[in-house]
């Protein structure tokens, strides 16, 4: 935590050339767990948009294509609008999440939850933390999408606006290099 105008707010560090996605979800863990109190009794977050990565698919159905598919079918909406397509986790008549368990107000599967859900911290954040957060989501769907295209799951057509992102495809967060990924200015800026 690092003190700001008008009180404290979360900021992310780099400070190794070779920091991971992982490496950034694995603190950020780690941060909620010693400094944020729990969401127990709290859904509040789980009704909205979850766009989801390439690595999120990955971790929720592995990488063979028709896992893939069967899961982009059975627990995501997949929406074309013009030239742009979203691709996010579906969301019941309620608009909660498929995977928030209504009773006890939380995720069902906290584990596999996407990075836009390890992500999410519902205190203030730096510029610099909020904008790698809002990077690696749009490359990470963006990523997704170019895939999908190639595995034939929407149409091929799409994929003139989503050209390959490198250092995504077939890696898990873990292998996920944040200075691969990220513009210049943005890996710089966190060093
Ligand atoms: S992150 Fe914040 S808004 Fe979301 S469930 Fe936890 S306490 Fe509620
Ligand atoms: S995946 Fe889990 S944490 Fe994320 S929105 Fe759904 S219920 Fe909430």
């Amino acid at each position: 935590m690092i003190q700001i105008d008008d009180g404290f707010a979360y900021d992310v560090r780099v400070v190794s050339e070779e920091a991971s996605v992982g490496d950034y979800i694995r603190l950020l863990d780690r941060f909620l767990d010693e400094t944020v109190a729990p969401c127990f009794g709290c859904d509040n977050c789980c009704s909205q948009r979850i766009p989801l990565t390439l690595p999120d698919l990955y971790t929720y159905a592995g990488k063979d294509p028709e896992e893939i598919k069967v899961f982009l079918k059975e627990k995501c909406e997949v929406v074309c609008q013009g030239r742009v397509v979203d691709v996010k986790l579906a969301q019941r008549s309620d608009r909660s999440c498929i995977f928030l368990d209504r009773e006890k107000k939380c995720c069902s599967d906290h584990l596999h939850r996407s990075l836009v859900c390890h992500s999410y911290i519902c205190i203030p954040q730096t510029e610099r933390a909020r904008l790698l957060r809002e990077t690696l989501i749009n490359k990470g769907e963006d990523a997704l999408i170019g895939s999908l295209c190639r595995w034939g799951v929407i149409d091929a057509s799409f994929a003139g606006s989503y050209p390959p992102e490198p250092g995504w495809e077939g890696k898990d967060f873990e292998e996920i290099l944040l200075k691969e990924v990220l513009p210049l200015s943005v890996f710089e800026d966190l060093l």
